[in-house]
């Protein structure tokens, strides 16, 4: 079976442009080099998983025709990670659903301590989204597809990579222990999050996200949640055949 991938965001936590930055990447007109926070949602005929809810999920939402999310799947509990979580709640309107949405144990921990009033008792009238918080335990059912989460490092905070099928998402990660990397070893499409050109203590640079690739030798690999150090055509320019910098409202086909 074939599923649609669409890139909501590919930027890193400032987004791109950033707030007062003049630099020639944050003032370019090349639209790829407009990056909100870094989401993908994932198609499966009518139903979608979406990962992670930006702060701009409902702009994405909506630039990108998303009209439904049957579940989410959270990568970490940071802040571009999650505080779009309110904008769900269209989607339970229009779905007359509650949405599971999957995590590791701190990620939902985190999550209903800031989204508290989501989880407790409020007065009717004030739409709030209704959601089940689900251990990814591995694997699980979501959106009809079968998802393996991959264990990775952002500096010391632990995080998700999700896998399926033949294709895996892995944002935000500075190393890839031994027992995630045989999950996506040899595997046809990977995305992957690298932030800039200079060493950064919580994200793979380019030097260390390329020599992953090496390692792994994925059919093709999408670069996400990109700082402004990277102009998109000028990056793309000296990156290996199969390696490209993602950009929003890419969409990739892929087979599960
Ligand atoms: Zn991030
Ligand atoms: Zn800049
Ligand atoms: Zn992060």
């Amino acid at each position: 079976m074939s599923q649609r991938v669409i890139f909501l965001g590919t930027g890193t936590s400032h987004g791109v442009p950033m707030i007062a930055c003049g630099c020639h990447v944050c003032s370019s007109i090349n639209p790829r080099n407009n990056r909100s926070r870094a989401s993908i949602v994932i198609q499966n005929g009518e139903q979608a998983l979406l990962v992670d809810t930006t702060p701009e999920l409902r702009m994405q939402a909506i630039k990108h025709g998303i009209t439904r999310v049957d579940a989410v799947a959270f990568t970490h509990a940071h802040a571009d990670h999650i505080f779009g979580l309110d904008d769900v709640r269209r989607f339970n309107e229009i779905q007359d659903m509650e949405i599971p949405c999957f995590g590791h144990r701190q990620t939902l921990k985190v999550i209903s301590e800031a989204f508290r009033y989501i989880f407790v008792p409020t007065q009717t009238g004030g739409g709030k989204p209704r959601l089940s918080l689900e251990l990814a335990a591995d694997p699980f059912e979501a959106a009809g597809m079968t998802v393996t989460p991959i264990p990775v490092f952002h500096g010391r905070v632990r995080v998700l990579g999700y896998r399926i099928g033949d294709f895996a998402y892995i944002t935000d990660v500075s190393r890839i222990p031994p027992e995630a990397f045989d999950l996506i070893k040899g595997i046809d499409t990977l995305v992957l999050g690298v932030l800039r050109h200079t060493p950064h203590p919580t994200h793979f640079n380019l030097e260390q996200g390329l020599a992953l690739l090496e390692a792994l030798k994925p059919r093709r690999a999408f670069i996400t949640h990109i700082s402004h150090e990277f102009d998109h055509d000028a990056t793309n320019a000296i990156l290996p055949p199969g390696v490209e910098l993602a950009y929003d409202g890419m969409v990739l086909e892929i087979r599960s």
